[in-house]
């Protein structure tokens, strides 16, 4: 099967085709990915009718982009995926309709896709997992540890209760004085910090269960930092570096601790070839995936997706897609957008949780 993905449901505009075989691997045939951060840069923040204008205007030129790319043209290609949520609802509507009008000009099939989903099938993508995995999710906007079942089933174990790591990252670095995105600031300027020198806390870690919490640091690292500037009449490049290395620690220890708790739930599934595999902007972080890679030895397999395929893009929609269609899912020509889809919609209503 060769697909076609699109996505658009942030503020990145991507399209790609990706060639899944009938043994289920993956192979990228062209992945095309147009970010907007300039477009938001002066507003502190994606503004989604900037968003949504932006990928309407261009997707058609992604799309042409990836086929050339790819060397295929539309009659080479099995069916359409596209990100139906969750999302920006303009953004997620952008996509839903080019993916429409393509599927209406070539009469191709049409697979709708959860954003989260994509993310959370990339491991078969690049490291041909088995079912059931585990995942750790962790972006800019997500934060959640899964048991992934099959192309259509996933189980939450856990999951941030406010902030998404990425956000604490980018925020704990505008605090800091440091630059945007946070994350890659604050792990560069925690090498020559000393994590040790202001202890932050380690929220809900005394809470059992796999729920996490990083609105509490970011508080942490503001009072820290009001007393530092109070004493000091401003911020010491080192004490900048100590509360950087603070607060990555801190993140790490919450994340690997709650993905240790997770990974004992799914080991008693006696999985066939256990594995761990991370996903999302976060995962890029050092410190946090060698943490990660301790929970994993001889027996569980640890897959990190090369970062391309982390962050957002349409190759792992496109993938998500084929995993989906191969797997007898129906397609139809028509879609529409949705843009609140908890992953585990079954499970949360069993739950009666309503989410
Ligand atoms: P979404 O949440 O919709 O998947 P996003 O754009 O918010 O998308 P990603 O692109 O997956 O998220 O990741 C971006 C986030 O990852 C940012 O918050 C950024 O600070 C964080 N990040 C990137 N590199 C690192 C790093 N080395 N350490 C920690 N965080 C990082
Ligand atoms: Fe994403």
């Amino acid at each position: 099967l060769t697909l076609l993905g699109l996505e658009s449901s942030c503020d990145d505009t991507a399209a790609a085709l990706v060639r899944r075989d009938a043994a289920g691997a993956g192979t990228v045939l062209s992945s095309v990915v147009q970010g907007q951060a300039s477009l938001h840069a002066a507003f502190g923040g994606v503004v989604p009718e900037i968003a949504a204008r932006a990928h309407a205007e261009r997707l058609d030129h992604c799309v042409e982009q990836a086929l050339d790319e790819a060397g295929l043209r539309l009659a080479g290609v099995d069916g359409i995926a596209v990100t139906s949520g969750p999302g920006l609802i303009g953004g997620v509507l952008s996509g839903v309709m080019c993916a429409r009008g393509l599927a209406a000009a070539t009469g191709l099939p049409l697979i709708g896709v959860n954003h989260l989903a994509g993310h959370a099938l990339t491991p078969r993508l690049t490291d041909a997992l088995a079912f059931p995995y585990m995942m750790l999710l962790v972006s800019g906007g997500h934060c959640q540890i899964l048991i992934v079942h099959g192309p259509e089933r996933f189980e939450r174990l856990g999951g941030t209760i406010d902030d998404a790591p990425g956000e604490a990252f980018d925020k704990a670095a505008r605090l800091l004085g440091l630059g945007q995105p946070g994350g890659p600031a604050i792990e560069a300027a925690a090498r020559s910090g000393d994590p040790g020198r202001y202890p932050l806390p380690r929220p809900l870690l005394d809470r059992p269960g796999c729920d996490m919490s990083f609105s509490g640091l970011k508080t942490a690292i503001l009072r820290a930092r009001d007393r530092i500037v109070a004493a000091e009449g401003g911020l010491p490049r080192q004490a900048q570096a100590d509360l950087a290395a603070s607060f990555q620690a801190a993140v790490r220890d919450v994340l690997v601790e709650k993905t240790r708790r997770a990974m004992d739930v799914y080991l008693d599934l006696r999985p066939a070839a256990p594995a761990l595999a991370v996903a999302g902007g976060v995962a890029a972080n050092g410190a946090i995936r060698e943490g990660l890679r301790a929970l994993c030895d001889e027996t569980v397999r640890f897959a990190a997706p090369p970062l391309a395929l982390c962050t957002d893009n349409a190759a792992m929609i496109a993938f998500a897609g084929a995993e989906r269609m191969a797997a007898g899912a129906p397609a139809g020509t028509d879609l529409t957008a949705r843009p609140r889809w908890p992953l585990d919609a079954g499970a949360a209503r069993m739950l009666g949780s309503g989410k």
